[in-house]
């Protein structure tokens, strides 16, 4: 029954009866929600079912770092399926494209040391997974009662019971009896947004530091386990750190023996300019998250990194404890990882960073010359990532009636002009592949322009 069209118009926005409940949707029954089916990739472009060509500004979900179309991807993944398309990794079992990816990984990451990979199958079960390895860390340590998370607010994290109660956007968690009482989250870095009159964004970094160490203090440090955050907030809206702001957070997690977990699924590989979140501002975490771009989304894959304190512990005392029973049939699927391992050979041979970085200026440039818009309230972003918020006058306290549906609006232009970008209320997402040409830029931030001429 499903994409039926409803009149022979032949237009994609009226396909009705769809058998899916897709994600974050009610389903597709209301008049204004309608599916916009992609049929087809190329580069930084795809296509729908009519044939519509739109430039893809997010990447798909902030993910197809290498664009929709590289040859050696699909060569890489058909080559495994006809070798091994299966087989898995638990216990002493394991498939070579595992062991390599893996050796690749702890090879790849230098902003603090790394002694095992652990794999998932997207950012959601990594960040589960952190949660379980830490319990089970601090069980092995004989502190049972030192098991608490800090997140932040608008942080995403993924949308399983537990990324989800980590995530600090409130619509993860309503309706879903969430977050889960050993989650507290602790104040979004979000310096345009929450400054106090007059405050610079060193003194805004030290208020929340110092927020961040009341709540311990008042929780009890003995109660904390792991304190996770993105480098540069995704889904939140795009917000990248203001000044001096990992320094001190670090030092305070440092200061009350509480792990640092840091999520990379989105700023890892070269999205802000540097090969990890971490590699930019100085982090140096016990546990990593990574997906989306570690296989370009060409297969489901994520990855924990843990630091050889961590994996000691879990190690030397699994005899007392049992072993880490825990991990998924896909863990370390062959051909995700051969794909991965595919993934970040182009990278390197294609030099990547520099890919990005000689990009980045006209992307950022480009695009945060429309800050003075009277309807634009913040352009951010760094490398190649990139959030707008619309507010009236300027000012992140007079937001627009969400009623007038200013940044949908925005968003239907975009898509009318032949560019998907990401909605999220009045913030508007941008990740464009690491692979968009200058003259795809200029397109990109020609489709920009026009829309919101069309918006104000
Ligand atoms: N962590 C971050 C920072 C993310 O942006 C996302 C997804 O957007 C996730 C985790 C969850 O990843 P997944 O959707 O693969 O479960």
């Amino acid at each position: 029954a499903s994409l039926q069209k409803d009149d022979d118009k032949g237009d994609i926005h009226s396909f009705k009866g769809h058998d899916m409940l897709a994600p974050f949707t009610a389903g597709w029954h209301s008049t204004d929600l309608h599916p916009l089916v992609i049929e087809k990739s190329e580069g930084s472009y795809v296509y729908d079912t009519n044939g519509k060509k739109y430039l893809d500004s997010l990447a798909g979900l902030w993910c197809t770092a290498l664009g929709g179309s590289e040859p050696r991807l699909v060569a890489a993944a058909t080559k495994q399926l006809n070798t091994l398309p299966f087989y898995h990794s638990f216990w002493n079992r394991t498939t070579k494209p595992s062991l390599d990816l893996a050796k690749e990984l702890l090879d790849m990451f230098t902003a603090s040391k790394m002694a095992r990979v652990f794999f998932t199958n997207s950012g959601s079960e990594a960040n589960d997974s952190q949660v379980k390895l830490v319990w089970y860390y601090n069980n092995a340590l004989g502190r049972p009662d030192k098991k608490k998370f800090i997140a932040r607010a608008k942080s995403y994290h993924g949308s399983t019971l537990i990324s989800a109660s980590l995530s600090g956007l409130p619509a993860l968690h309503q309706k879903f009896d969430l977050p889960a009482p050993f989650v507290l989250h602790t104040d979004c870095p979000h310096y345009w947004r929450f400054h106090l009159p007059g405050e610079t964004e060193e003194e805004f970094s030290t208020r929340l530091a110092n927020n961040l160490e009341n709540l311990i203090i008042k929780e009890g440090p003995e109660t904390i386990a792991a304190f996770i955050a993105e480098p540069v907030m995704g889904a939140g809206g795009v917000i990248p750190p203001p000044a001096t702001y990992f320094e001190k957070i670090q030092a305070v997690v440092k200061k009350y023996d509480i792990l640092f977990i840091a999520d990379e699924v989105i700023c890892a590989f070269g999205r802000i300019g540097t090969m990890f979140g971490c590699d930019k501002y100085g982090i140096k975490p016990d546990l990593v998250s990574l997906a989306k771009a570690l296989s370009s989304a060409y297969m489901p894959i994520g990855a924990i990194l843990i630091s050889p304190e961590i994996h000691d512990v879990i190690h030397s005392q699994s005899n007392k404890l049992g072993s880490f029973s825990h991990g998924f049939t896909y863990s370390g699927h062959p051909v995700s990882c051969a794909v991965a391992l595919e993934t970040l050979k182009i990278y390197k041979e294609r030099n990547i960073l520099e890919q990005v970085n000689k990009i980045a200026p006209k992307f950022q440039d480009g695009l945060k010359a429309f800050s003075n818009s009277p309807i634009i309230g913040e352009i951010r972003g760094t490398g190649l990532i990139l959030g707008t918020e619309f507010t009236d006058n300027k000012s992140p306290n007079d937001p627009f009636p969400p009623e007038w549906g200013v940044g949908a609006y925005f968003g239907a232009q975009c898509e009318k002009h032949g560019m998907l970008v990401r909605v999220a209320g009045d913030s508007i997402m941008m990740s464009p592949p690491f692979i968009i040409t200058p003259e795809e830029v200029d397109e990109l931030i020609d489709i920009y322009g026009k829309a919101l001429k069309e918006t104000e």
